[in-house]
């Protein structure tokens, strides 16, 4: 060995010792956010577990980042803000505009700065402030009497035609899956025309507003109405997986109602808020990410049958049966800022009485 070669060994060497103290260094410096940023993230979720395992199993697959879950059918918002700023929450998964409206005005949201989830998510689903992302999208539907009802093509509008007299199945007016239908109609129409449809709608309804969606492709295959109004996956979840259910489904099929206004579907969307205090924000971002991405959109499209609200992903077969969705352009944040004008026509009217 020549003194020159064993001088620049000694000088690598030299330098590794040295990294090795400033990574020693570095990680004492940093033990309180690295334990943080540990490679777990915190998800609170509305969404049966049994239907997200799946996605976030393939996201700690993808990432290496171990997904804590916290599952609740109520409640979430409230137990994050009672947690405060030491809440472990990171995102929480929701359905529907009206709770991730309701974790914005709760204040246990912070804005998500994202230009991946700008690219990919439409802008009419997503807040303008980035509180909340849209990441899939359902219909709300019209589950119909095979037998009874010939139509193909039906609007909202016309569950007020006293031809459907006695003919229509509904869950309560107040439910939020309803509750964002009547407002979407107030923002399509306003308020004293919006009234005028739902004592309309009232005025046909076969019985009192009860039940879930599934329940009323029950009563129109039990022959108690013609029309249900349900969301598109619990049809395609009766149809394909619910063996006890299947001759709901068979007695029925989807109609994609339109307004009569612009020929278009309600949509409502399932979406996620980043919590206000999330201790691990780097892997909360990668999760929402993620779920935007091309691989959990083919996921959702197939395992939860919704509509991806990525462009370009397959949409589920039996969806794709439904026929051709043509989604309201209307932006889902302006139709909730009719929600509260809904709820009051509701009450209003009598609807539920
Ligand atoms: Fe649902």
């Amino acid at each position: 060995m020549s003194a020159q070669s064993s001088s620049k060994a000694a000088n690598s060497k030299a330098a590794a010792s040295l990294g090795a103290a400033l990574m020693a260094a570095a990680c004492l410096f940093t033990g309180a956010s690295a334990q943080a940023q540990s490679g777990e993230v915190n998800l609170y979720s509305y969404r049966e577990s049994k239907l997200i395992q799946p996605l976030l199993e393939a996201f700690s697959k993808d990432t290496g980042v171990k997904v804590n879950v916290i599952s609740a059918s109520s409640g979430l918002e409230q137990r994050i803000k009672a947690e405060g700023a030491s809440s472990p929450a990171d995102v929480l998964l929701t359905v529907d505009i009206g709770r991730l409206e309701e974790a914005v005005k709760g204040g246990i949201t912070q804005p998500i700065t994202s230009p991946v989830l700008d690219r990919v998510v439409p802008p009419q689903y997503r807040d303008p402030e980035g509180h909340w992302y849209g990441i899939s999208m359902r219909a709300r539907v019209f589950y119909v009497s095979k037998e009874r009802v010939k139509e193909t093509a039906l609007t909202y509008d016309e569950l007020a035609d006293p031809k459907w007299k006695g003919k229509i199945c509904i869950r309560s007016g107040q439910h939020i899956y309803n509750n964002a239908l009547i407002a979407a109609y107030v923002t399509h129409y306003g308020e004293a025309k919006a009234e005028e449809w739902l004592r309309g709608v009232k005025a046909n309804l076969a019985q009192k507003p009860s039940g879930g969606d599934r329940e009323t492709a029950r009563d129109v295959a039990a022959g108690k109405c013609d029309i249900g109004i349900g969301n598109t996956y619990y049809w395609a979840l009766m149809n394909d997986k619910e063996a006890d259910k299947k001759a709901w489904a068979d007695a029925t099929r989807v109609v994609l109602p339109t307004f009569k206004d612009n020929g278009a579907t309600h949509i409502n969307v399932s979406g996620v808020v980043l919590a206000r205090h999330a201790p691990n924000k780097a892997n909360a971002m990668k999760l929402i990410e993620w779920l935007a991405g091309e691989k959990a959109q083919h996921m959702y499209a197939d395992m939860v049958y919704e509509y991806p609200i990525r462009a370009g992903i397959a949409i589920n077969p039996t969806i794709k049966g439904y026929g051709t969705l043509k989604p309201d352009p209307t932006p889902v944040a302006s139709i909730a800022a009719n929600k509260k004008a809904a709820a009051n026509l509701v009450d209003k009217v009598g609807f539920d009485n």
